[in-house]
């Protein structure tokens, strides 16, 4: 984002403070579709409202902080992913990003499968009814356990990291005489992040398996030898909220050239090609990513043509996306408790939240966007930064934004596009108690994860 000031300038400042921000909207009232889920709107008081419920509504019902996830959005944007292809590929909803058992529930209706990546998130998705063979298995460094779990559960790929990995999943799918099917995670050389990709020949980082060398194709070799595993085909997963293709073309490149290389080596032509995740979602009104079926597009298109090249057939392909399918459709609604002005720099608007229940903007400076929800103003703009109440100047939850001048304590802001990433990364720093996630359909409101309570910390805390 750029860095400029603005003639309109905030109150206290001649010359705007160093910070990630353009000039005040036109309209600080304003919800942009593009940043708010789907049902999101103010009513004729100018109050927010989530399926036609006030905020104020909910924050008297729910509490605040807490996430409202919009439902309806939630299952449009599955079948968007899962139209995109026409059926022609398998869509993995990624766990990690935001995991229920409602949302397991949304995701076997919608027809998609589901990534988990640990035994916690196997638990939730085997508890809520997902087959086992609509999961995939995630992870670098899987347990015994965990792979003997998901093993025994039957779940429909185990995607390999390592070679030492290779040889565990063998032994236990051969102690419980099984043949697992898998796929192999290799590392393209490409990591994208937004709007650019970096290509390097070594991938310095912890995933996959890498391309460079020859070390994916000796993790074929191994695989291929091992009766207990059946190899179906190659994984990649390039990087997080990316917008340009260009980074998925390189890597799909590279990826079909290796099942190419197999071909020619061991006459296999293996199956299925799973391209990952990491579409990136609008956190403010400057994102602009594309929709599900230009994506999908985009990738069958790359997939063909570099199939077509090597005189392959088109494999199966599968993606992940996280984010975009949960990211937009929740907001967090907080309350102003403290508001101080810093002359010439900006105003610090603390809320009854933070870093406990969204750690991106301290993690990755991730930016959003943030709206006073409880009612509208016809104040100007000030500049200001959303902070938390935890004891860390760290504890930002939005950076820099605009907010009408006559904000008060007792004011609910709300925070979009924090659906993925945030409950599930979320923590007791202070022993916080975790905030709730409601899910309203239709008009109804109901919690889906409850909030937690000071019983919960004095639970596990065995004194
Ligand atoms: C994290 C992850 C995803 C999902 O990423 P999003 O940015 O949420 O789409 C998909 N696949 C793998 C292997 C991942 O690690």
């Amino acid at each position: 984002m750029s860095r400029s000031a603005h003639p309109a300038g905030p109150r206290h400042a001649d010359v705007l403070p160093e910070g990630h921000y353009t000039a005040p909207p036109a309209d600080l009232n304003a919800l942009d579709p593009r940043v708010w889920s789907r049902t999101v709107t103010r009513d004729a008081d100018g109050v927010a409202t989530l399926g036609g419920i006030p905020v104020t509504r909910l924050a008297e019902e729910f509490g605040t902080p807490a996430y409202f996830l919009d439902e309806d959005d939630f299952r449009a944007r599955c079948r968007a992913w899962h139209d995109a292809f026409g059926g022609e590929a398998d869509v993995f909803y990624a766990g990690k990003a935001f995991l229920s058992r409602a949302v397991v529930g949304w995701l076997h209706e919608e027809g998609l499968n589901l990534d988990v990546c640990s035994a916690g998130e196997l638990t939730t998705a085997l508890a809520a009814g997902m087959p086992a063979e609509r999961i995939a298995m995630h992870g670098n460094n899987k347990t015994t356990d965990e792979i003997e779990r998901a093993v025994t559960a039957g779940v429909g790929r185990i995607v390999l990291d390592s070679f030492q990995e290779i040889v565990r999943v063998a032994h236990i799918a051969e102690r419980l005489g099984r043949r697992q099917r898998v796929q192999i995670r290799v590392t393209v050389g490409v990591e994208a992040h937004t709007h650019e990709f970096i290509a390097t020949a070594h991938e310095d980082q912890k995933f996959g398996i890498a391309l460079a060398d020859g070390q994916a194709a000796e993790a074929v070799r191994r695989v291929l030898k091992l009766d207990s595993l059946e190899l179906a085909g190659i994984h990649s997963h390039i990087g997080s909220q990316i917008f340009d293709m260009a980074g998925f073309e390189v890597s799909a490149r590279r990826v079909v050239q290796l099942l190419a290389e197999v071909r020619d080596e061991h006459g296999v032509e293996l199956p299925e090609i799973d391209l990952g995740g990491g579409l990136g979602i609008a956190y403010t009104s400057e994102d602009d990513p594309r929709e599900p079926h230009e994506i999908a597009k985009s990738l069958s298109d790359i997939v063909t043509r570099e199939c077509a090249a090597a005189g392959l057939a088109v494999p199966r392909i599968s993606v992940e996306p996280g984010r975009a399918i949960v990211g937009p459709t929740t907001f967090t609604l907080y309350e102003v408790g403290t508001l101080k002005e810093l002359p010439g720099l900006r105003t610090y608007v603390s809320v009854d939240g933070g870093m406990s229940d969204n750690i991106r903007t301290a993690l990755y400076d991730a930016e959003y966007s943030v709206a006073l929800a409880s009612r509208v103003s016809t104040a100007g703009p000030m500049l200001s930064r959303v902070v938390g109440k935890h004891c860390e100047s760290g504890d930002i939850v939005v950076k820099d934004a605009f907010l009408p001048a006559d904000l008060a304590p007792g004011d609910l802001l709300a925070v979009p596009a924090t659906g993925a990433y945030c409950r599930s990364m979320a923590s007791n720093y202070n022993h916080a108690l975790r905030p709730p996630v409601v899910a309203v359909k239709d008009g109804k409101a109901r919690v889906i994860m409850r909030r937690e309570t000071e019983e919960d910390l004095l639970r596990l805390d065995v004194g």
